[in-house]
């Protein structure tokens, strides 16, 4: 990846409108933000124009199979037939899986998000403060902060010392974006899919012959999103898996029952 390495002054230089404190910096000329809720809206659209059919709100609750073929999901009571399945169902998809008799071993990695609309400084490019662990994004007028992550918990409750952490730790770097900015703020929770060693499981299962498996990126759901797309793209196409995707086995760490 194309990048620049920036001084004090030049880290200052790139985020004119905003109070910056920090020594330096790595900018990631390739790199990009968009605000996800608009970026949904507008798949969604390109998605229905296309001929697309989507049933939302629906839980998968079971799976039928036929040996080593999965012949429908179930829902509502209802049986959704295909010839090809992908799940994709972030944290959640191990527990739809051990429907299906698959293992697939994955934690919950709970982190937050802030969202401050017209901030008195708007930074002009996203900026990942590493030794902070935390992700600072502008969308739009919007400003969105989040950090942290909580592995192994499943409940959604907001953590009122982790939010306070985050936004202490961002100061350090924007010291006029203070604390009492974001008072009255609703911090936002999610749930990350996370594997024991933090790659994605994109592939077949082995002796499912049907079924493809994309999930389990943890902190980066949303960047790998495009090259998860092609990976699965190819598996259903029936090519060989590339070899560089060899570590991405859903089958690396599970077992068939
Ligand atoms: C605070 C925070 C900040 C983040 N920031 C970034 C970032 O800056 N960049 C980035 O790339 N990533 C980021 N991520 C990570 C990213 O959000 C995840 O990696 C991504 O959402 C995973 O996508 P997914 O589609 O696999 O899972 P999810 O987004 O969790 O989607 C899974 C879907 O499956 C559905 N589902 C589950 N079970 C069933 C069932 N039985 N029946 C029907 N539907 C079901 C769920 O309802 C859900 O809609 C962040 C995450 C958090 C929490």
């Amino acid at each position: 990846m194309k990048c620049s390495f920036f001084n004090r002054e030049g880290v200052q230089a790139l985020n004119p409108n905003v109070t910056l404190d920090a020594t330096g910096a790595v900018h990631y000329l390739q790199d990009a933000a968009l605000a996800p809720g608009a970026f949904v809206a507008a798949l969604l659209s390109h998605a229905h124009a296309a001929g697309l059919k989507i049933k939302s709100r629906i839980e998968i609750t079971d799976a039928r199979r036929s040996g080593n073929h999965i012949q429908s999901l179930v829902a509502g009571g209802r049986h959704f037939a295909a010839d090809e399945f992908v799940i994709a169902g972030g944290v959640w998809t191990a527990r739809l899986l051990t429907r299906t008799g698959i293992d697939l071993p994955m934690q919950p990695g709970k982190g937050y998000s802030l969202t401050l609309d017209n901030p008195p400084e708007m930074p002009s490019v996203c900026s990942i403060l590493s030794e902070a662990h935390i992700a600072l994004t502008p969308m739009g007028r919007s400003l969105r902060v989040a950090g942290t992550m909580e592995v192994g918990t499943w409940d959604m409750k907001v953590r009122d010392g982790r939010v306070r952490g985050i936004l202490r730790r961002r100061q350090r770097f924007f010291p006029k974006l203070e604390p009492k900015l974001f008072e009255g703020v609703t911090p936002w929770a999610g749930l990350r899919p996370v594997s024991p060693d933090g790659l994605p499981y994109i592939g077949r299962r082995h002796g499912t012959g049907n079924l493809t498996v994309a999930t389990g990126h943890a902190m980066m759901g949303l960047s790998l999103a495009p090259v998860t797309r092609r990976l699965v793209g190819e598996i259903l196409e029936g090519k060989q898996p590339r070899p560089s995707a060899q570590a991405l086995d859903a089958a690396r760490f599970s077992r068939r029952r």
